[in-house]
Order: structure tokens, then sequence, then C-alpha cells
């Protein structure tokens, strides 16, 4: 029989299906058009959001799709399955820091816009010249009467050019030392003065993506935009919610590699090769029954974690067990399969090349897979 995941039911099922449906019908025709221009229109934001894939997993009081964290894996799973790059991940992390630390004002605020697609959101941690070691961020909130007046500049910022909603990390306390200094400030982009996104960023894959830098000069906040109750909690609620970006990051990457044996597994079973199938050689066969074993044993770690997830039993440990090693994973499946493909592997146009070249960020963003081994050697 074959395996499947257990967090699996009917109504997921049928969930599932009507994503895939949308994602087949109108992402997949556009990813040409998204990759030329570095992300997708304001429209097609609305579209997902009518079609149910923003944020799934956010209670339907707050304009969310009232489903659990199955129904975002089964988002995540279909976009990966697809080769579509949508930013829905950043979009519902966003959320999900407003509904862990929001007041009820700003939930009822910003997450219904959200849930709309009217507002897209991105979260702006990095800066030139910090990205893993976070306490070393030096962009400046500082407070003046009702406000904050916030100066500094962040970069590789996922949505940056469409979002109306900046989740921003930001030194509150220039006095304070470590993790204390920092806060998470809310910014509604629109129409603010001293607000600015820079030029898409030129990347090496998920071009269809939009990644780039932020600039803020002298920006202008109401205080209220503050998430919590008290300034300096930033650093602690970036590392609370960090884990579900990392969980949701390797439901992506073994999805994506269940998808690359499976188009491999096709292709060689039609290019010939010394008049036989490729597939009629053991070393095609041996290489692929590795990676499917591989992408199994991802895949039953990755369940066990969703399964724990679901039910407020997961550790950060296995959270960044699952980013660090799933994640290399994929790498090494999809790689494996480029090198199946021959040098059709290497050309765009087959998805193969495209997913080679999606993947590699994996490792590197939400936390590097060396930053996830240090988390994990805190447990040993
Ligand atoms: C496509 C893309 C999208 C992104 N989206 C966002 C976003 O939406 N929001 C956001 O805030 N950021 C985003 N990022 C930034 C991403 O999270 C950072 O690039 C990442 O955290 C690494 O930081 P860095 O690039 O500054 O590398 P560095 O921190 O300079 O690291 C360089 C190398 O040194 C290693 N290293 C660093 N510290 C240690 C250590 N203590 N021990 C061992 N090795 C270490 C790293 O693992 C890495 O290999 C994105 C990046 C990319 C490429």
């Amino acid at each position: 029989m074959k395996y499947e995941s257990s967090w699996i039911n009917d109504d997921v099922r049928m969930f599932r299906d009507n994503v895939r449906a949308f994602i087949a019908k109108e992402f997949v025709p556009q990813q040409a058009r998204w990759r030329a221009q570095h992300g997708p229109d304001a429209d097609d934001w609305l579209r997902a959001a009518r079609a149910g894939l923003l944020l799934s997993d956010v209670p339907e009081a707050y304009g969310g799709g009232g489903g659990t964290f199955a129904h975002e894996c089964v988002v995540l799973e279909e976009l990966a399955r697809a080769g579509v790059h949508f930013g829905s991940q950043v979009h519902t992390t966003v959320a999900h820091y407003i509904l862990a630390y929001g007041t009820e004002e700003q939930k009822r605020r910003w997450l219904p816009r959200m849930g709309r697609g009217e507002l897209v959101g991105a979260i702006a941690m990095t800066e030139p010249g910090a990205g893993s070691d976070l306490q070393a961020i030096q962009t400046l909130a500082r407070r003046e009467g009702d406000e904050y007046v916030i100066s500094g500049s962040k970069t590789f910022i996922t949505n940056g050019m469409r979002a109306g909603l900046v989740c921003v990390a930001a030194r509150t306390n220039p006095k304070a030392v470590g993790m204390r200094a920092i806060s998470l400030i809310v910014v509604e982009t629109d129409g603010l003065a001293g607000y600015r996104a820079g030029r898409p960023l030129e990347k090496v894959g998920m071009q269809q993506q939009d990644t780039c830098e932020l600039f803020f000069d002298s920006v202008r906040v109401p205080a209220a935009n503050l998430l919590g109750p008290i300034e300096g909690r930033g650093f602690a609620q970036l590392m609370e919610q960090l884990p579900y970006e990392r969980l949701q990051i390797a439901v992506g990457a073994v999805a994506m590699a269940e998808q690359a044996v499976e188009i491999t597994t096709r292709y060689v079973k039609e290019r010939k090769a010394f008049g036989k199938p490729l597939f009629d050689l053991q070393n095609t066969r041996f290489k692929l029954a590795e990676c499917k074993t591989r992408a199994q044993v991802g895949r039953v770690f990755l369940d066990s974690c969703i399964e724990r997830y679901l039910a407020g039993r997961l550790d950060e440990t296995s959270t960044a067990m699952a980013k660090y090693w799933l994640t290399e994973m994929q790498c090494r499946i999809v790689d494996e399969c480029v090198q199946l493909h021959g040098g059709y592997g290497y050309m765009t146009e087959y998805p193969i090349a495209r997913m080679w070249a999606d993947a590699r960020v994996q490792r590197i963003y939400a936390g590097s897979n060396e930053i996830m081994k240090e988390l994990i050697a805190w447990s040993l």
C-alpha cells in the first residue's frame, strides 16, 4: 500500500484538489511573465486569496481560511510541486507574528486585508551587515512622542517590492546590548514618507518571487504599531516564530524532492541511449531508487514533525533538524536528477534545471543550515 501522511484527511484532500487545480490553471501559465517582471501582480494576490491560498491556517474571525497547519502544508506542497514561487509562505508567516503578538485592534486592522490579498506581508530582519547574527542589526527605531522614527536598510526581503505591510526588526534601545535591544514594528508602507523599496535583486533561482532591499529614511510610524506589549521582545519573538517558517521550508523541500524523483523517472523511461530507455540502465534505476528512499525517509520525519506541530508538541531542535536535513536532502536529490537528465537537465526550459537553481537557497535563508546545526548542538 502506498504511504500516505497521517495528517491528511478528507477535508485536507479536498482542499488539495482545489489548490492544485487553481495553481495549474491560474499560476503555472504565468511563470515566464512573473520571472521577467520579478514577481506576481497585485491581481495574482487577490486571486490567490479567493482560492484560499493565503492565511489558510489563520482563524476565520481574522479573515483567514480557518484551517490548520495541514492546510498550509497543502499550499506549500502544491506550489513546490508546480515549481511556483509566490511569496505566500512569508506572507502567512507575517500573519502569524501578528496573530501571536498583536493586540486585538492590530489583528482586526491587518489580518483581514492580508487574508483578502489586498495587503502583502514581508518580514525584514536581514541587513547588509547582519544576517545570521541578528543581534547585530543596526536599523534604529527612535521613540518620539506617539511615534517611532525608523532609519536603516534591509536586504534580501521577500515580497519587498509588493509589500504593503512590513514587519521590521529594529533596535529600539541603542544602549541595550544583545537581544533586549530589538523590537518588531509593523510598517504600513502605502504612501509612507521616507520609505523606499530598491530594485529587484538578480537571483540565481526563484526569479518569480520578488526579493529586494528596503530603505527607511526617518520613516514615522505610530508607536501603537509595536508588536507585543513592551519594547525589547523582538529577538525572543523571532526565535519563537522562526521555527514555524523553518517547518514551512522543510515542507517545500520534501515536496520538491518527491516531484524531482517523479519527473526524472518519467524522463528516463522515455529517453533512449544505446537503443534502450535510460531506465533500463542499472545505474539509472539504482540512483532513482536511492533518491526515492531518501525522499521517503525525509517524508516520514517531516510527517512526524507536522503531527507534533499540529499537536503543539514540536520542539525547536526537531524543527532545526528538519530545516537542515531536509533541505540538504532536497538539494542532493535534485542534483542527482539533473545528472540523470544529462545536458537537458542544465537547460532552464526543463523543470529539473529550475528546481536545481531554486533549491539552493533553501540551505541559506530562514537561518542557514550552519545556524541550524548550532541550534541542534545546544541540545547535546
Ligand atoms: C532569496 C532570499 C530570500 C530571503 N528572504 C528574506 C526575508 O524575507 N527576510 C529576511 O529578513 N531575510 C531574508 N533573506 C536573508 C537570509 O535569511 C540570510 O541570507 C541568511 O540568514 C544568511 O545571512 P547572510 O546572507 O548575511 O550570511 P552570513 O550571516 O554572512 O553568513 C555567511 C556564511 O557564514 C555562515 N555562518 C554565519 N554565522 C555562523 C556561525 N555562527 N557558525 C557557523 N557558520 C556561520 C553562514 O552559515 C553562511 O554559510 C533571504 C535571503 C535570500 C537569498
